[in-house]
């Protein structure tokens, strides 16, 4: 009885499939597949960090730089006026801390031209230094103040950081309308230090887009390997992601 209970088990146990590939000879804590993506995602990441660090490098921008972001309302300006009406008023705001556990390559790798998400992502904590074109005397609670603690978002970055950025967001629709929002770079800094080590290579962003660390709750599909022709997979698995792109168009 007992042999029979225990072999039953084995059997349900070579049966279940893994979480993570699907595949049914082992579980998820065995996963080789998984093993492997963690590592190839750290490696990209990596390299996107370093590219992000030569891109703020070559700008001067860093903590202690000093930016101009534009404030105004271009709500009721005719469109060619757009970029006038945004610049009618501002502030001028010092970095004070990069987020570099907010920063990942699939701000890079995945078409961001659709997704809100990742540019509002906040990666750049600041601090307003100065105003400008604010009346003297409207002090309305909306206004930002001097002191105040800030923040500018990955779209508010396009014109600063170019080539961290993916192609179809400069070259897409979006980019007309969110350069005329994005921060300029008025007093660069010369010494950019590198992420300081205690910021892990795969961040909960990247742990969450690639169902890598699933709660103990999840779902199916939270848990599930993201499929391979999905673009953030463009640059970890180059080849793989190529040939799920072509199955997936034929
Ligand atoms: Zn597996």
């Amino acid at each position: 009885m007992y042999e029979r209970e225990q072999a039953r088990r084995e059997a349900m146990i070579i049966h279940r499939a893994c979480s993570y590939c699907k595949q049914t000879n082992h579980n998820r804590r065995s996963c080789k597949v998984l093993k492997e993506d963690k590592n190839l995602i750290s490696k990209r990441q990596q390299a996107y960090r370093d590219e992000f660090l030569l891109a703020m490098t070559s700008a001067g921008f860093g903590i202690g730089s000093l930016v101009k972001v534009p404030r105004g309302s271009s709500r009721l300006s005719p469109p060619d006026r757009a970029l006038e009406s945004a610049w009618e008023r501002g502030t001028v705001e010092m970095v004070v801390d990069i987020s570099w556990h907010e920063i990942d390559f699939t701000l890079k790798d995945t078409n961001t031209t659709n997704n809100h998400i990742k540019r509002d992502r906040r990666i750049v904590k600041t601090r307003i230094v100065g105003l400008f074109g604010y009346a003297v005397d409207d002090s309305s609670q909306y206004n930002p103040k001097q002191n105040d603690r800030s923040s500018l978002s990955m779209a508010q970055l396009v014109n600063i950081l170019e080539p961290v950025f993916s192609p179809e967001w400069l070259d897409g629709r979006a980019t007309a309308h969110e350069k005329i929002w994005t921060a300029l770079l008025i007093g660069p800094v010369k010494t950019i230090p590198a992420p300081p080590a205690h910021v892990p290579l795969i961040t909960s962003a990247l742990n969450r887009d690639f169902n890598l660390n699933p709660r103990q709750r999840a779902d199916d599909w939270e848990k599930r390997r993201t499929p391979l022709d999905d673009h953030k997979w463009s640059m970890v698995r180059k080849s793989e992601y190529e040939k799920a792109r072509l199955e997936y168009h034929r």
